[in-house]
């Protein structure tokens, strides 16, 4: 098994729609923050991110931020007007956070997924977990992009 095998691969989170999570059966989706969800210099949720999060509500996605960043305020202040809860210091790849969220919010595996932008810690973490892992480009070289 190649554990750094994503069982999908999406440029940014925008395309990860409520639709193609329905269709996979997903029913919780943990996400990383940085990179991922936001730019790290991204101190408020943009429009893009408060319209996914409100669309993958509205089709009855459960969404639980799951980060390495350990500074606890600011990722509160970022998580709470989009109302997503979030843990953070998940010293991921360790998958602990990941089980934990599971069983907290009561879903199995096989409903779940771990979107996140980095192989070593998100994709890894998924693996040990034994969920999907899904993966989006690292969001900073997205913007880059835009920008030339
Ligand atoms: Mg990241």
């Amino acid at each position: 098994m190649n554990v750094f095998r994503t069982d999908k691969k999406f440029e940014k989170f925008e395309d990860v729609s409520p639709e193609i999570l329905k269709k996979e059966g997903v029913k919780l989706l943990l996400c990383d923050l940085d990179n991922t969800l936001r730019l790290h210099s991204e101190k408020e949720p943009t429009d893009e991110l408060i319209k996914w999060i409100k669309e993958c509500h509205k089709a009855g996605i459960k969404i639980v931020i799951v980060s390495n960043n350990g500074r606890k305020k600011m990722m509160q202040k970022f998580c709470e007007p989009i109302n997503v809860p979030c843990v953070w210091w998940a010293k991921k790849p360790l998958s602990t956070k990941l089980t934990e969220a599971m069983d907290e919010y009561h879903f199995m595996p096989e409903e779940t997924v771990m979107l996140g932008d980095k192989y070593s810690t998100d994709v890894l973490a998924a693996k040990f977990a034994k969920i999907r892992a899904w993966k989006v480009e690292h969001r900073r070289d997205l913007v880059k992009n835009e920008e030339e």
